[in-house]
């Protein structure tokens, strides 16, 4: 059987470091990282996060700012917004919620914002200095799992990885990191062909789709780890459950080492988070981020 990498244990460690990195940029040098997060509309899910983000931000000594706007908010009044953070120096970091409603952009806005306080990795210069190898604020997601899987794994150099998923957000970025760590990277998706003997050469697979329960056991190859970043609600037995991508029963028998949903990826996104807002804060104000 697997080993079950506990995702709310890594965060948790992660956390507690930058409590005490914020602790010694106050004590050090005056500075209170700050992120200003914002929500537009009403989903349940997105007030959820946005809550446990600010909850979390405190916790960690940061300044949090939440702006909640109506769903009816224009795209002018959301960029408005956006240029009023990007010029307050309190706030390092922003963080728009995503989805937003329908009559706005979402990349209009994402690339409006101020590359050096776009801690969700979203806007095009950092997708851009990330895909050319340069020091970037790289998606939280992405960079959680890849985490996870380097604390299985060590050294990821020469591994053969799958990704599944090619989304700008979750897929793409992990790809560019697993190239990094100079993994054989294969990225799958709709298209792919004879999607199970594909994932089947992994070494590493991170699965990145929406689909629930998509990979089985025996698509995985004896032995691998398994990043499952997928979040999936559904009906079972006439009750709401929260599912990866992958099956966790079947992968786990075959599994190396496999990530637990809920409990795996998803709490290292925050913790993630939380971690660019500080090497955010410390660029802008010209030291050297704390190793995390
Ligand atoms: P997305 O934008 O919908 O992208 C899904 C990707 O999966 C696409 O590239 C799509 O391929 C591919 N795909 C869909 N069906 C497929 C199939 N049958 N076979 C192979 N590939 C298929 O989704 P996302 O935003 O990347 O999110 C992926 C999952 O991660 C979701 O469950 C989401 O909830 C979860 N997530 C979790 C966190 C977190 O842990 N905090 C954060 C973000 C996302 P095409 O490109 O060909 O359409």
């Amino acid at each position: 059987m697997a080993k079950i990498i506990d995702g709310k244990v890594h965060a948790e460690r992660l956390r507690a470091r930058i409590g005490d990195a914020v602790e010694e940029l106050k004590r050090k040098y005056g500075l209170i990282p700050g992120l200003a997060v914002v929500l537009v509309g009403e989903d349940p899910a997105s007030k959820v996060y946005v809550a446990n983000k600010a909850r979390q931000t405190v916790a960690a000594g940061m300044n949090s700012w939440e702006h909640k706007l109506s769903p009816e908010t224009s795209e002018a009044d959301l960029l408005a917004l956006v240029d009023k953070l990007n010029r307050d120096p309190a706030v390092h970091g922003i963080l728009v919620q995503l989805p937003l409603p329908k009559q706005i952009a979402s990349m209009k806005v994402l690339n409006a914002l101020d590359p050096a306080k776009d801690v969700d990795g979203f806007n095009v210069v950092n997708a851009g200095k990330l895909a050319t190898g340069q020091d970037a604020l790289v998606a939280c997601t992405p960079v959680g799992a890849v985490l996870l899987a380097k604390d299985v794994l060590g050294s990821l150099e020469g591994l053969e990885a799958v990704v599944v998923g090619r989304s700008n957000i979750v897929g793409k970025p992990v790809a560019q990191l697993l190239l990094q760590e100079n993994c054989t990277v294969t990225m799958a998706h709709s298209k792919t062909k004879d999607l199970p003997t594909v994932v089947r050469r992994g070494d590493l697979v991170i699965a990145a789709v929406g689909r629930p329960e998509m990979v089985k056991g025996d698509w995985i190859k004896p032995g691998a780890c398994v990043i499952d970043v997928g979040i999936n609600r559904v009906e079972r037995q006439g009750k709401g459950k929260l599912v990866g991508d992958c099956d966790f029963a079947s992968c786990e028998k075959v599994a190396g080492a496999i990530t637990p949903v809920p409990g795996g990826v998803g709490p290292m996104t925050i913790a993630c988070l939380l971690q660019n807002t500080v090497k955010a804060a410390c660029a802008q104000r010209g030291i050297p981020a704390p190793p995390l």
